[in-house]
């Protein structure tokens, strides 16, 4: 049986894990991220996989990664939440631990994890949309992981939503993780405790009655406990969730949207308002088969467990 290494690199913590051929985590470990260093984050890989490798024999390495990554697999070019820009994180990994490397996007290797062992391992064609600060996004299409010409596809967050909208961390105006992730949820629902607070009393309850603490975590705790405005926030990002993942429909015809990161938490608090503005959206198919719509399987050990899958096939 061959045994290889997810290593999964997020803006603040790194996790990593040993995986067997069928998706199994047979260890697991974690280090915080120093997101700010880029030799430090390289150190903490580097500890992350020795530390495994030391009792398991393995065979080779797959990084997921926070940030755009090259076609070839070897360098992220740019990590708006890391210090890496241009790094040539694959040699830089290989050449200390001895082992084959390959990196990948971090959303990538989450939507391959799903495909091959979560919530659409019965799809040849599936998308990955990863609901969290922002929005990541992974497309497998007929049994291969799409990466693109330049090994960026699958931005699905920074599709336009809103011309001249909400300003967006990329530079441009009205992207869609501006109108559906965490940060939008919160957005909203501090909006909505500002200007009526008569519906927002167990949310502001939460938050010491200032709209300006509002969290995600209180927006779900206050809207599973019926606070009109913590609903009505899902209901927003949940209807722009389903009216992009229509477009998608549209692109790419899919037969499973798997929806994770952070938010997925919430479960049909978000899924419910999203379903209702898909359906809407792609009324004119009318009884044509459209992709369903599912909630991630493998929640925050997808990275390991695709980046150690993708590192096997390598
Ligand atoms: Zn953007």
């Amino acid at each position: 049986m061959t045994l290889t290494i997810g290593v999964d690199v997020g803006g603040t913590k790194v996790l990593g894990g040993v995986v067997d051929p069928e998706g199994k985590l047979l260890a697991w470990t974690r280090r915080n991220t120093p997101a700010h260093d880029v030799s430090q984050t390289l150190e903490m890989i580097v500890d992350v996989v020795r530390e495994l490798a030391a009792k398991h024999e393995v065979e080779a390495v797959g990084v997921g990664a926070a940030g755009w990554i090259d076609a070839e697999r070897s360098n992220v070019l740019f990590a708006p939440n890391l210090a890496w820009r241009n790094e040539p994180l694959r040699d830089a990994v290989a050449s200390v631990v001895g082992l084959p490397v390959v990196v990948e996007n971090d959303a990538n290797v989450a939507a391959w994890a799903e495909f091959q062992f979560g919530a659409a391992r019965d799809a040849h064609t599936s998308l990955l949309l990863t609901i969290g600060t922002g929005i990541g996004g992974g497309i497998v299409l007929n049994g291969e992981l799409v990466r693109g010409a330049h090994g960026i596809a699958a931005e699905f967050g920074h599709m336009l939503a809103v011309p001249d909208g909400h300003p967006c961390g990329c530079g441009r105006r009205g992207c869609l993780e501006q109108y559906t992730s965490g940060s939008a949820l919160v957005r909203e629902a501090q909006i909505l405790a500002k200007n009526n607070p008569d519906s927002a009393r167990i949310l502001l309850e939460l938050a010491g009655g200032d709209p300006g603490r509002i969290d995600g975590p209180m927006v779900t705790q206050a809207a599973q406990q019926g606070d009109n405005a913590a609903l009505a926030a899902f209901i927003e990002i949940g209807t722009w969730l389903g009216i992009g993942m229509a477009d998608l429909v549209q692109i790419l015809d899919p037969q499973v949207i798997v929806v994770g990161g952070g938010v997925i938490d919430a479960g049909d608090l978000l899924l419910a308002p999203a379903r209702t503005a898909y359906t809407q959206s792609l009324a004119q198919r009318a009884r044509l088969a459209v992709a369903e719509i599912r909630p991630a399987e493998l929640g925050p050990r997808a990275g390991v467990i695709g980046a150690a899958d993708l590192a096997r096939r390598r």
